[in-house]
């Protein structure tokens, strides 16, 4: 079983974790930029962690046989801190660097004007880079923050939109709109393997996408594969499971990551180990 996992956030992950993701089948990642817990305070700060997004978790997950792509953005948490909204200005730059493969995580927290704000600048800059964009939908409140995020991306192609951390009440909307949908599946929380299984027997495999969103909270990097493992189990074939670990990510970023899953070559890897 191969396995692209569209949203992960390895920063937070441990070697061995990328160990035991590539013994499951992970070969590519895409991680978008997030909310690392603790609030930043200024905009270099977010530079660095671009800066490591590009180069040394990609260094890192090439050791393990894993291909890291990522995706930037001012998440929507901290879109509210005046103090990072330079970081909007700094963004385009960024965006034309090739492993940079969509702009996200963008969309809503607590929904207020200044994360409107920032998820309307950065959707124009998806449309002008020609990126996807990965839009977070708020855990709080998610029907009508899906409601309102559906309504602020239909300026774009809905082919370009991942609508992420999906579940059974919102799904239905974003399978009408013809953005791809995003499932997060947690140990204990939100979405299980069992009810991914489910929502793909109603709705399809088409523009499905499963991940992990393995971050620093109770998470599980081996989820993707939990959800192959359990496709499997309810009938689906392994072209199906294909599709939707694999190729639907592929798809959806535009990459086809496979021609360097094993690329230990990354031209940043001058860095020596231990340092
Ligand atoms: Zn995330």
């Amino acid at each position: 079983m191969r396995i692209f996992d569209p949203h992960i956030h390895m920063t937070s992950r441990t070697t061995d974790d990328y160990e035991r993701m590539h013994d499951a089948g992970v070969r590519a990642v895409v991680e978008p930029a997030f909310w690392l817990g603790q609030p930043r305070t200024n905009v270099g700060s977010f530079l660095d962690y671009f800066d490591a997004l590009l180069g040394w978790e990609p260094y890192r997950a090439a050791q393990h046989g894993i291909r890291h792509l990522c995706a930037l953005a001012l998440n929507p948490k901290e879109a509210n801190d005046p103090r990072c909204e330079g970081v909007l200005d700094e963004l385009p730059r960024y965006l034309l660097k090739e492993s940079v493969v969509a702009v996200g995580e963008v969309g809503y927290d607590s929904m207020t004007p200044a994360e409107d704000r920032a998820f309307e600048a950065q959707l124009a800059m998806a449309a002008e880079h020609d990126l996807p964009v990965l839009v977070h939908t708020p855990h709080r409140d998610k029907a009508e923050g899906t409601r309102r995020t559906l309504d602020v991306v239909k300026g774009l192609p809905p082919e370009r939109v991942l609508i992420d951390h999906l579940n059974e009440v919102t799904v239905g909307m974003v399978a009408d709109s013809g953005c791809w949908m995003g499932f997060s599946i947690y140990p204990d929380t939100k979405m299980d393997p069992g009810r991914m299984v489910a929502i793909l027997q109603e709705y399809g495999t088409e523009r499905m996408l499963v991940n992990s969103a393995a971050d620093w909270g109770r998470s599980d990097p081996l989820r993707t594969r939990a959800v192959g493992d359990a496709m499997r189990a309810a009938g689906f074939t392994e072209d199906d499971v294909d599709r939707v670990l694999w190729r639907n990510p592929s798809a959806f970023y535009g990459v086809a990551p496979e021609a360097q899953a094993t690329g230990a070559d990354y031209a940043g890897n001058t860095i020596k180990r231990g340092g």
